[in-house]
This record gives C-alpha cells, structure tokens and sequence, in this order.
C-alpha cells in the first residue's frame, strides 16, 4: 500500500470494513443478534466496566452497526461515532449528555420542522429550554448567550428553503461561550460540506435523508468532532464527574478525545433505547457507497430545475443558493462548491391555493414528507411540516403559505422538469 490518506469516494466504500473474519464475506453481513457470548467472567466484567471495547448487547453495539459509525466518522473527519434509531433520537442523545433541567441550548430557527417541535415541546418537558436566533444575524447567537447557554444548533445547509449557514462565524460565537456547536449535516452529507473543518464540534444526521438515500430506512448518527474540552467550568457533568454507574470513571479522562460519542453510548444509548436495527444500518452502508455519485447527480439536477422554475411566469421566486443571484450564493461557493444541496424551495404567484394545487397535479414527484430520496419529492410545507407553526413563524422559517419544497431525486433532470412544466401550465 502507498502511503496516500484515502480519498472520500474510496472512504464511502470501504471505511471502517473488513471483510468478515470468520466467512470470508465481503460485503458487511447484518448480525442480526441480541447478544454476544462473553469468552470468560473475566471478559465479561471488563465489558461491563468499560475496561475493555467489545459486544455485549445490541442496544448498545452492533458489529454491522460499528462499520457504519467508523464510516461516517471517517467521512465526516471525527473521531468516532454512534448509530440510532432516527435522526430525532440523535438530537435527544446529544443534548441529555450536555443539559441539565433548567439549561438553555441556542437553535437557529430555520430548522426541520421536526426539530422546531421536537424542541419546542417534547424538550421543553425534559426542562431544557431552546432560545431560537436568527441565522442569518450572527450577533443574535451572540445575545442569546446566557450562563446557562449549553450548546448551539444549527443546520449546515438549512430546511426548507436550502439556506447556507456560515457555520465558521457561529463556531467563533460557540468558542467565545465556551459550548460545543452541534451541526445537522443532513441536507449537505459529508459529500457536499464536512462541519468539523469549519469548527463544529458535533454533528448530527438523519441517515433516513442523503445518506441511506434510498428512502427504505429511518437511522441517526452521532459524530464526535473530538475537539471540545468538556472539564472546563464544571458545565458538563456527565463527562468530567465520576460515574457511579462505571467504578466512578470520569469519561473524559479516560476517553480522551472521543469521550462524547462514548458518553452518548453508554449513557444516552444505554439508558434512553433508540438502538438501531442490524438491518437498517446495512441498507444505510450500501446507501453510503455511492453517495458522491448521487450527491453530485442529485445537485446538478436541482440547480437545471432551480434554473427552470426561476424562468417560468408562474413562479415568483426560487430560494436555491445554487443560483448566482442567490441571496446565499457567496455561502454556498464556500462552503459547497461541489453543489449547493438538492432541498430548496419556490413561491408561487397564486400563493396558497397554486401551491396546494401544483402538488396535487405533479405525477413524477411524489408528495411525501421525506427528503434525500433517489426519487424526487415535492411538498407544501404551510399546509404540512410548518403547519403547526403560526403565519409569522411560518414565514420567519422559510415556510410561508405560497413556498412549495422540492427534495431533486436523480432521475434524468428532463423528465422532472417536463413534470413541472405541466404542472405548472395545467
Ligand atoms: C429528517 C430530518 C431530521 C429527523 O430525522 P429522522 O430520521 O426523521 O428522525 C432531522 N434533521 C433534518 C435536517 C432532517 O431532514
């Protein structure tokens, strides 16, 4: 072997796979086991005890589950990473291993619609409190902060409308605060941008979306940046103070820098449940293999649709940082110039009712609540996603009644757009 780091298209392929030590076989098998056979009491005990890495039991750990953490560690740049079950329980994980009831963490508030619920409401109930800023005003991060700030959310490439987040200027409020940055890469994938090289110190992903890319599985990772010093101040307990429940271990003296994915393992994981299933991270690992190829295809098929509707009478504006005229466009050159994301959205001069009606008259486009699929989505976000939120925070997330969200699949880029042309002449 040459001496050459490996590049990320050979890393979607083989990162963190060997081929399986007692068969023989090459692609990654699915263990589809509950447990593991400890080789003695010994062994067992050490397992327990964190003294020693290994299988116990698969709401903890999974073979087939460890290749697809070591992947999208190694194509985000972490240090390590940990699997579960949707991409909300892994925003859940993160945040009970940093909050303590009472706590305030700072989101930007162009979001999932998913995520504005999840933490306006089932958060709120576990007592840590969301303050929303505005990710376009760097300085309203800045005066959110407060001595109970835990950490900052954003999304790289931010639902619904594909805004571009400068992630570097929100990093240095982060830094100045002395809290983590957490980034939802969902809508970017690792392909597109790689938030740890722009100073985030966690990130998060809906492996359902781009990653797994083939809408057949819900998943969600952790990736640990390494690069946070979780003992300063006392402000994160569960990583800094012994663990009863582990001989009194601190994890970040014992971890080092990959203590946070540890912590998000064996007490999140552990504890909370939303393991992901063997057969799920197989199909999200086939997915990964060919991410840069869908990427790429799924992107210069948004911006030929980005550029199509941008052009049409009926269309009153497009929200695609892919375009030059783009009010995010110098974001998007960079933080994405392989291309600006495949999820953008467009207004209609007929407002809410041409919107309702472009949905229902698409036959190519499915009209679904998903994105990040090989098929190419259409939804009214007012109506759906956002319809929980009231008129002016509908409008201040990107969602107002007249947007319609495109997720661009990788079908051939005429056919979506002669879909569109129809649609939008019928
Ligand atoms: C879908 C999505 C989520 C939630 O992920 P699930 O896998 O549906 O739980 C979070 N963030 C973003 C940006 C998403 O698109």
């Amino acid at each position: 072997m040459s001496d050459r780091l490996p590049g990320f298209s050979t890393l979607a392929v083989h990162a963190g796979a060997q081929p399986d030590p007692t068969t023989g076989a090459r692609a990654t098998p699915i263990y589809q086991t509950t447990s593991f056979v400890f080789n003695d009491a010994d062994h067992a005990a050490s397992l327990f005890g964190l003294q020693a890495f290994g299988n116990i039991y698969t709401r903890i750990g999974n073979p087939t589950n460890a290749v697809l953490e070591e992947r999208v560690a190694a194509l985000e740049g972490g240090t390590a990473a940990l699997a579960v079950a949707s991409g909300h329980a892994a925003q859940v994980v993160v945040l009970q291993q940093l909050l303590q009831p009472g706590d305030e963490f700072i989101a930007a508030r162009k979001l999932y619609g998913g995520s504005i619920n999840q933490f306006t409401h089932a958060f709120k109930s576990f007592g840590w409190n969301v303050v929303w800023a505005d990710p376009d005003d760097i300085a309203s991060f800045e005066r959110a902060v407060t001595p109970r700030t835990k950490a900052i959310f954003i999304e790289s490439i931010a639902n619904p409308a594909g805004s571009i987040t400068d992630i570097e200027a929100i990093s240095t409020v982060a830094t100045k605060a002395g809290v983590p940055l957490i980034v939802d890469n969902t809508l970017a994938s690792p392909y597109l941008i790689r938030p740890i090289d722009h100073g985030a110190d966690i990130v998060v992903h809906s492996l359902t979306k781009f990653l797994g890319g083939h809408g057949n599985s819900i998943g969600g990772i952790i990736v640990d940046a390494g690069t946070f010093d979780w003992s300063t101040g006392g402000k994160y307990p569960m990583l800094s103070e012994p663990r009863p429940e582990y001989h009194g271990i601190r994890l970040q003296e014992t971890f080092g820098n990959f203590a946070f994915a540890i912590a998000c393992r064996v007490l999140g994981l552990r504890d909370l449940g939303p393991a992901l299933s063997p057969f799920n991270a197989f199909l999200i690992l086939t997915g990964i293999e060919t991410l840069p190829l869908r990427m790429q295809k799924h992107c210069d098929n948004a911006k030929a649709v980005a550029e199509f509707l941008a052009g049409h009478p009926a269309v009153a504006s497009v929200s695609y940082a892919g375009l030059p005229n783009d009010k995010y466009y110098q974001l998007a050159r960079k933080y994405a110039p392989k291309g600006a994301g495949a999820v953008f959205t467009f207004s209609l001069k007929g407002g809410y009712d041409a919107g309702v009606g472009l949905v229902s008259k698409l036959q190519l486009f499915s009209h679904l609540a998903n994105v990040g699929d090989t098929r190419s989505l259409v939804i009214h976000p007012a109506s759906t996603t956002h319809s929980q939120l009231d008129d002016a925070a509908k409008i201040k997330s990107g969602a107002g009644p007249d947007v319609v969200r495109l997720s661009i699949g990788i079908e051939d880029k005429e056919d979506l757009i002669a879909d569109l042309e129809q649609a939008l002449g019928a």
